[in-house]
């Protein structure tokens, strides 16, 4: 690495994979700006943030290549809402190149927003600062809170207008990846029939994520199988903070198991299964409660691509495959309930306890209890701080006796009160990026102010951690503004 060099960049994608990318340039801008830049996780992907800050305008607006570059637009396709769209690819963001992290492992940064691309299909390329900004915020809380998720490194606004419904100020976020393949990637071959390139995509893709998969005696079910653990796994832990991707489809499906595209995201605020906020969910069909069936669809979908390569005859190949699609299923359930045991505060299980939980959920749902404050306020209980949680029925007799269950149920073990509330606080979040604190932190920076944005950053920091300065933020929107919250798609 020279001096001047920012980046140590290894683009192993950009290098081996010739045929599954375009060549990517940015659109350029009169007068870029730095909204925000991740100076931990520059220095978590060896970047010198001292020396990084003064280029970031010009580098995360894609006016500035840093020396090794390489940028591309990846090609790849996807069911959205189901339906199947052969050609999609990265009509609105450019990877630079690959960058090893302090662990030792590769990291794609990409630019979004950066301009239209091969795959743009008629559209801008564009974004604007209030969807950047979402996703910056969504994805760091998302991070803070322990789920696996694509990280932020910088937002930049252009001072270009983009034009949709109105004129909005354009913007560019900059998202680290532990890579960007996608379910869809698999499916843009698939559709063009092309095995061979299948065969070369799962070799890098098992080669970067899943590496012991190679050495299995099927490695192409081993990398289903592995796919099929890590989205379980990111699915039970959306369940558990109550967040609802609102966009699961194949193309936003990653590979790695990180969470990807926060665009129609929301958390769920009043505990209802059915929640949906994406406008263009009519359906519903990526409400909360779908999220788990949808992730094993879209398992389905990866699985269909890998058939050929599972086995010679097909319908042994097909068998395997939905052996994995049941794997994914039985592991979902087993990581789901693991993580309910942590906020529960139970230790070992008792076959009493599915029911125990199942029960909760009625109870909130009925009385139309807040997610986050009943699961946190939970803890305070069990350390006898308080009898009950605030609820929305007055003097819940429902949640008064299931109260009593689960408090002979934690009496049963021998770990203290005090410490089985502690242990609760950390899996329980008190902060969670709620909707109406996004929404006017939006506005704000849209305006041209940025400090609303910084503060939630802040206390969006340490989620688990309560700070008296910032009760405000533990708290649900009024009524008024949860039922008729919608979020939209970033375009
Ligand atoms: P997303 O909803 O961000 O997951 O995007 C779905 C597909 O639409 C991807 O192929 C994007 O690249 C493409 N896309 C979304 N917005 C734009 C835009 N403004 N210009 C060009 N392509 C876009
Ligand atoms: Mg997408």
């Amino acid at each position: 690495m020279t001096e001047t060099q920012l980046f140590e960049f290894d683009n192993t994608f950009a290098t081996q994979m010739e045929g599954f990318f375009a060549p990517a340039r940015a659109a350029r801008c009169a007068k870029p700006e730095l909204l925000f830049l991740n100076e931990d996780l520059a220095r978590e992907l060896q970047i010198d943030p001292e020396r990084l800050r003064p280029r970031a305008h010009l580098i995360f607006s894609g006016q500035e290549l840093p020396e090794g570059a390489t940028p591309i637009a990846q090609a790849y396709a996807g069911h959205q809402f189901g339906g199947f769209s052969p050609q999609l690819g990265d009509g609105r963001a450019m990877m630079i190149g690959e960058v090893v992290d302090i662990h030792g492992a590769h990291r794609d940064i990409q630019l979004k927003g950066s301009g239209a691309t091969v795959f743009s299909r008629g559209g801008d390329g564009k974004a604007s600062v209030g969807p950047v900004l979402r996703e910056y915020v969504i994805g760091e809380a998302m991070a803070a809170l322990g789920v696996s998720t694509t990280r932020m490194l910088a937002a930049v606004a252009t001072g270009e207008p983009v034009y949709r419904q109105d004129v909005q100020p354009g913007a560019v976020v900059t998202r680290v990846a532990s890579s960007h393949l996608r379910v869809g990637s698999f499916e843009y071959f698939a559709a063009r029939g092309d095995v061979e390139r299948i065969r070369q995509l799962a070799g890098y893709a098992m080669e970067r994520h899943y590496p012991e998969a190679r050495d299995a005696e099927n490695p192409y079910l081993e990398l289903l199988r592995a796919v099929g653990r890590a989205q379980a796994d990111l699915i039970a832990s959306w369940m558990q903070v109550g967040f609802i991707h609102g966009v699961m489809n194949t193309d936003n499906f990653t590979i790695s198991g990180e969470t990807i595209d926060y665009g129609p995201c929301a958390f769920m605020d009043t505990f209802d299964p059915g929640t949906v906020f994406s406008s263009i969910d009519h359906a519903g069909r990526y409400a909360y409660a779908n999220q788990p069936r949808i992730g094993q669809w879209n398992l389905a979908r990866f699985a269909d691509t890998l058939v050929p390569l599972i086995a010679s005859a097909t319908e042994e190949a097909v068998e395997l495959a939905q052996g994995a699609l049941e794997d994914f299923a039985a592991h979902y359930e087993a990581r789901w309930l693991a993580g309910m045991f942590r906020k529960l505060g139970l230790q070992e299980s008792q076959k009493e306890d599915v029911a125990l939980i199942g029960d909760l959920f009625k109870v909130l749902q009925e009385d139309k209890l807040d997610y986050t404050m009943s699961m946190r306020g939970l803890s305070a209980v069990a350390r006898g701080e308080r009898a009950s949680i605030p609820s929305a029925a007055e003097d819940s007799a429902s949640l008064n006796s299931w109260i009593a269950r689960w408090s002979d149920r934690l009496d049963a073990q021998s770990m203290s009160r005090e410490a089985i509330g502690e242990d609760m606080d950390a899996h329980n979040p008190i902060y969670i990026p709620r909707n109406h604190k996004v929404e006017e932190a939006l506005e704000a920076a849209i305006a041209g102010d940025l400090e609303p944005v910084r503060t939630l950053l802040q206390v969006l920091q340490r989620p688990f951690t309560e700070s008296a300065e910032f009760a405000s933020y533990a708290l649900p929107a009024a009524q008024s503004f949860t039922s008729c919250f919608r979020t939209f798609c970033g375009t």
